[in-house]
């Protein structure tokens, strides 16, 4: 894997021919990949808002157009150049129809229900404005099995209502956003306080197992190869299952 660019606050990485992955250190290693589809380019998340300047810059050093900008979900994290990015490209971004109205200002992901500590966080960064992305004009509504150019829409629940995460047959790939981390080497379910719905979340981990992944990029840490992916993601979920499990039983 090559390293194309370097700065204080981000990295940009061709992951493999066509494919590369953007990772912004701060806050905490978040990723965007690009990926090259007949020519044209397919973002797979945003960064944060303040990531614009930098992601367009990269597209342009690949010289091809971006067409396309599919979100996984509608955090600040994940959609937060989305809106800028679309308005100087002219790209059209594609979210999930549940996702939508966090990703349009029409609602707050802090009026979802989710544990009482999962609750008063999203209260506080919404009051403190940081947890709703910059508006997006016009997100194309996407749903199941649906496609946006090459890639398959697989509705994956649980972190957000409208989570999703997106198929590529060509690289055997599942982007998979915030549901899955590889920091460290250690793929792992997300169970943070910012998942609202955790047995929905494993449920999705479920839905993977229909597809005979090598490659899984996640939405935070490193892409992760292995002859089993979906069954390495499934893996993580069980082990998570167990030790909650354990805890409850000691
Ligand atoms: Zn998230
Ligand atoms: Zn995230």
């Amino acid at each position: 894997m090559a390293i194309l660019q370097r700065s204080f606050g981000h990295r940009v990485e061709k992951e493999r021919e066509g494919l590369w992955r953007i990772v912004f250190h701060f806050p905490t290693s978040t990723n965007c990949w690009l990926l090259e589809d007949k020519g044209e380019l397919t973002l797979i998340d945003a960064g944060c808002f303040w990531n614009t300047g930098t992601i367009f810059d990269t597209i342009s050093s690949i010289d091809k157009p971006l067409r396309r900008i599919a979100i996984t979900h509608a955090h600040p994290d994940h959609a937060g150049a989305a809106g800028e990015l679309a308005r100087r490209t002219g790209a059209q971004v594609f979210a999930h129809q549940l996702d939508v109205p966090y990703l349009t200002g029409k609602r707050s992901l802090a009026e979802l229900e989710g544990s009482t500590l999962s609750h008063y966080l999203h209260r506080a960064a919404h009051h403190l404005g940081v947890l709703n992305p910059p508006s997006v004009d016009e997100p194309l509504p996407v749903e199941e099995a649906d496609e946006i150019g090459s890639l398959k829409v697989i509705h994956t629940p649980g972190h957000t209502p409208g989570g999703v995460s997106f198929w590529s047959e060509k690289h055997k790939a599942l982007f998979v956003g915030d549901n899955a981390s590889n920091r460290f080497s250690l793929l792992s379910i997300n169970m943070s306080v910012f998942t609202l719905a955790r047995a929905q979340l494993i449920e999705s981990f479920e839905k993977y197992q229909e597809y005979d992944a090598r490659l899984i990029l996640p939405g935070h840490g490193r892409a992760h190869y292995s002859q089993q992916a979906s069954a390495d993601l499934l893996n993580s979920a069980q082990n998570v299952q167990r030790h909650h499990r354990r805890k409850i039983s000691n």
